[in-house]
């Protein structure tokens, strides 16, 4: 697994665990080139779902872009990581056990705003905010971008 940090690719697996009631593999890994620590999970893959955006153009589903748009709302909230980790877990199953593999664009924003709602007010806000200017919400990379977590006068 490549280094976040510097690119290193011979990172070392410190400890693995289950998480989230065993439906994924925690790993700390620790890179020796500079000394970072991050964390990976493995987890099984039920169905390969296709995101229908509102043009008609398909793409495979990507969970790290669900994932970034999720943590750039979360930043900065008193929410542990491993509960942000298990609302997107939850997220995603609700995708797979919708009963089709193609989902639209919509849907999916859809799910998040409402789950961010019950978990996280100011994280939904933001999410909503953007989401709701961004037309169509069809292009996901885009709208990643647009969502930048507020100057809150730190860094
Ligand atoms: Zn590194």
């Amino acid at each position: 697994m490549r280094c976040p940090f510097c690119g290193n690719v011979d990172t070392q697996v410190k400890d693995s665990r289950p998480a989230e009631d065993h439906v994924s593999i925690r790993r700390r890994r620790f890179c020796p080139a500079c000394g970072g620590r991050f964390t990976t999970y493995e987890r099984v893959q039920l169905r390969d779902l296709v995101v229908v955006k509102t043009s008609g153009k398909r793409e495979p589903f990507d969970r790290d872009k669900l994932e970034r748009s999720i943590r750039i709302s979360m930043q900065k909230r008193p929410i542990e990581p491993e509960r942000i980790e298990q609302m997107i877990s939850g997220i995603v199953r609700r995708l797979e056990s919708m009963g089709e593999t193609d989902i639209p664009s919509p849907v999916i924003g859809e799910i998040v705003m409402e789950t961010l709602a019950r978990i996280d007010t100011v994280a939904y806000v933001r999410f909503a905010s953007v989401y709701k200017n961004f037309q169509a919400a069809d292009d996901f990379d885009k709208f990643v971008s647009e969502l930048r977590p507020p100057n809150l006068g730190e860094d």
